[in-house]
């Protein structure tokens, strides 16, 4: 018997990866990072897998190391590297790194000497977002410095990415904008000899919304796992998470009865109340007090007062609720239930911020 469950469809992972890899002919890379979105990066990458997806994205060495450790051993791609790591454990592993400036590159060299063979690197440019990337001043250097390292065996210089800005508003015109530096960036590195067999630019959203951002590799991660990147737009993809705990107790309480730290809630008239046992240590966004959506016996609710750490309470008012009735907070939606997209408006996120935050470590995840 379960308090609360997260379950994760891996048969929407499959149909959604399924979905995408039908939609390009270029090669895909399922993004896992950040525990898959939630749903755990293990099980999300083998259904990914099973579905056609050739790549593995991550951010962090641990995170594609820790892909290894499960066997999987298709390419992976780990994009967030502070200095210090021990890049060599990720060349040795045969994880490709992704590079962005002269120290990351020296780094890569070093742990290509230790590793006794060639990093393999993906070169970052920044066409705009200023995160990752080496600005376009910067770019002819980078790419001199990996041409050469390259021409002595000590690299290999496998990819040239980036990264969008706006993807998620289809028409914005900063897309064009850095697809233009993008273009330019791939010219330069063409006049630096270098001729990387992969280059790639598509998140979820450009996947989806832009057949001519593709190159030879797009990296989806939300559409991944179901949910759409485009506000409005559902594209036909399956969620894949589901969060739902069972009421823990309930009471008969009168009117003008405050609920929860603070009372920010008062009831309206005599009332059911039902306590469920899920909070923000399990991810429950305390911004849901007083507006997340739930569903309990065939019915939506608003959660009424304060999230609290373990609990919130719904004002179930004459309805018949009984300890260890249902509450779903969010799923496909196939059933009347909310969803992701429902719990990012009420609470001022996006759907990414959702089912991360659920993916956490004391709601146990089980898999359909
Ligand atoms: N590529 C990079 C570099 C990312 O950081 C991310 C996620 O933020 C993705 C691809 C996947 O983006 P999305 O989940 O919007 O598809």
């Amino acid at each position: 018997m379960w308090q609360a469950e997260v379950r994760v469809d891996l048969d929407a992972i499959r149909d959604n990866v399924a979905q995408l890899r039908a939609g390009t002919s270029a090669e895909l890379m399922a993004v896992v990072k950040g525990d898959g979105y939630g749903h755990g990066m293990i099980p999300a990458a083998r259904a990914a897998l099973d579905a056609g997806a050739d790549w593995l994205g991550v951010c962090t060495l641990d995170e594609a190391l820790t892909l290894r450790r499960a066997g999987l051993d298709v390419p992976v791609l780990a994009w967030l590297l502070a200095p210090g790591l021990p890049l060599h454990e990720g060349v040795a592993a045969g994880v490709d790194l992704g590079a962005a400036s002269l120290a990351q590159l020296d780094e890569m060299i070093e742990a290509s000497r230790r590793a006794e063979r060639p990093a393999r690197l993906h070169l970052k440019i920044d066409t705009g977002l200023s995160r990752g990337g080496a600005t376009t001043a910067d770019w002819p250097e980078l790419l001199d410095a990996a041409a050469k390292a390259q021409a002595d065996g000590l690299v290999e210089v496998v990819g040239v990415w980036s990264h969008f800005v706006y993807a998620d508003l289809p028409g914005h015109p900063t897309t064009d904008r850095q697809l233009a530096v993008f273009h330019e960036g791939l010219a330069m590195v063409e006049r630096a000899g270098l001729r990387p067999r992969y280059r790639h630019l598509a998140n979820s959203a450009a996947t989806l919304t832009r057949p001519d951002t593709h190159f030879d590799l797009v990296r989806p991660g939300i559409a991944v796992y179901g949910l759409s990147p485009v506000a409005g737009e559902r594209f036909g993809l399956r969620p894949a998470m589901t969060a739902r705990a069972r009421v823990m107790l309930t009471k008969r309480v009168p009117a003008e009865t405050g609920v929860s730290y603070g009372h920010t809630y008062l009831t309206e008239r005599e009332t059911n109340l039902a306590v469920v046992p899920l909070g923000y240590a399990d991810g429950v966004p305390r911004h849901a007090s007083n507006v997340g959506p739930v569903q309990l016996g065939g019915r939506r609710r608003t959660i009424a007062g304060r999230v609290c750490m373990d609990q919130f309470v719904l004002d179930c008012g004459d309805d018949p609720v009984a300890a260890g009735d249902v509450v779903t907070l969010f799923g496909s939606g196939a059933d009347g239930e909310p969803t992701a997209d429902d719990w990012a408006e009420a609470v001022g996120t996006i759907n990414y911020e959702i089912v991360t935050r659920f993916g956490g470590v004391r709601v146990p995840r089980g898999y359909d």
